[in-house]
């Protein structure tokens, strides 16, 4: 071969005693194929095959199978955000005609993508109580195709009743599925207790150091998971193998992530409950949270994300307070190394008055516990204290 041509092709190399406990990242878009008849073929290559570098690379296949083996599934689909998990379950099971629940706390665009988008094309959609368990069945008509739901609940941290949702859906031969991002398959697994889908934002604790956007859609069933490739492939939807490297490392710590974030969410959670008017913290741990019974039933743990309430006599106070925080940085997104802080306000369809003001989401990472609670000290003095007209009048 001439000069240009040995540009481009590559020596053969022996891996012949070549072991590594890393996972190589894969890159491709062109999947080269044997013979013109194995390439006329590509398509009877079955759920694990290769065809396209879009559609899955060994990396890909990987990070696959290890969320698989934690969810309890059969296979697992890779999407390029957690949002995208929820919208590609959605897309690909509801039709024109029909319609979908999802509880009042679910992840907030989740409403905004039934409103917006899946409304104007024939789509409906009912929002839920998320407490209301077996009593799901009388939201159900023969419109109902797919119960969401979300435990716990987006930033007010309520635990739903899964099984008694899974019971009701039965019944009535509807699908379900669940976002469990919050408490990753190593806290919960939605599979096991009946769900259709479970779905995580890996963008969370698998990803784990805030620089990964990814979802992941687990299934016990393979003709879902053909359903959800037919989706992806048709709109043009894959993930990068660079991404998918960064997802394998950040799973292999995320077993001690989650139980040293856990284990302090918990513990200041407990002390913040324990110096603040009652009903403020929002943590499933806590026995007066909404479905603690139900989290102590169905969970293996708690993550480290929860929130605490701000009453209204703190809210003028609080950005000083959190501007000046040292360990903790202020930002969305959770379930990383660094620990956040993330005033959110939170606006409900079902009972408009719960929740109306600010709530502090509050996401515990990897730094020194003595150094996140002195940032944490003055806003829980703040929340605590009588009201700062009350004191000064
Ligand atoms: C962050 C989050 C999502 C969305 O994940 P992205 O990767 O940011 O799109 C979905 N569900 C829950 C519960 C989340 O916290």
């Amino acid at each position: 071969m001439r000069d240009k041509t040995l540009c481009v092709k590559r020596p053969e190399v022996s891996h012949e005693g070549f072991a590594s406990l890393a996972i190589p990242t894969y890159r491709a878009s062109t999947i080269v194929f044997d013979s013109a008849v194995d390439y006329a073929n590509r398509k009877y290559r079955g759920p694990d095959g290769y065809t396209y570098g879009l559609h899955g690379t060994p990396t890909s296949r990987a990070l696959e199978g290890s969320i698989t083996a934690l969810e309890q599934g059969l296979r697992t689909v890779l999407v390029p955000s957690g949002q995208a998990a929820i919208t590609i379950v959605f897309l690909t099971v509801l039709m024109p005609g029909d319609s979908v629940l999802i509880p009042d706390t679910a992840y907030p665009p989740v409403a905004g993508f039934c409103e917006n988008y899946l409304k104007p094309r024939g789509i409906a959609y009912r929002i839920y109580d998320p407490m209301i368990g077996a009593g799901i069945d009388e939201l159900i008509d023969e419109t109902v195709k797919l119960i969401w739901t979300e435990s716990p609940g987006s930033t007010t941290m309520e635990i739903q009743d899964i099984p008694a949702i899974v019971a009701a859906a039965k019944a009535h031969g509807i699908l379900t599925g669940c976002d469990n991002t919050w408490a990753t398959p190593m806290y919960f697994k939605p599979l096991a207790h009946g769900m259709d889908f479970s779905s995580m934002a890996l963008t969370k604790y698998v990803g784990g150091h805030s620089d990964l956007l990814m979802g992941s859609i687990a299934i016990k069933d393979i003709d879902l998971h053909r359903r959800l490739k037919d989706t992806m492939r048709m709109i043009g939807l894959g993930v990068s193998p660079d991404d998918c490297a960064l997802a394998l490392r950040g799973m292999e710590t995320m077993g001690v992530r989650l139980a040293h974030s856990g284990r302090v969410a918990i513990e200041f959670a407990k002390r913040i409950e324990s110096r603040v008017a009652p009903g403020l913290v929002l943590h499933p741990a806590l026995p007066a949270a909404p479905g603690h019974d139900v989290w102590k039933r169905d969970f293996a743990g708690a993550s480290g994300v929860f929130s605490v309430v701000i009453p209204a006599h703190a809210e003028e106070a609080l950005p000083d307070l959190l501007t000046a925080a040292k360990a903790f940085s202020i930002g969305a997104s959770w379930g990383g190394t660094h620990s956040l802080l993330a005033p959110m306000t939170i606006s409900r369809a079902i009972d408009e008055n719960a929740h109306a003001g600010s709530i502090l989401r509050i996401s515990i990472g990897l730094e020194d516990e003595d150094d996140l609670w002195a940032d944490l000290e003055p806003i829980v003095d703040l929340v605590a204290s009588e009201s700062v007209i009350a004191k000064t009048a």
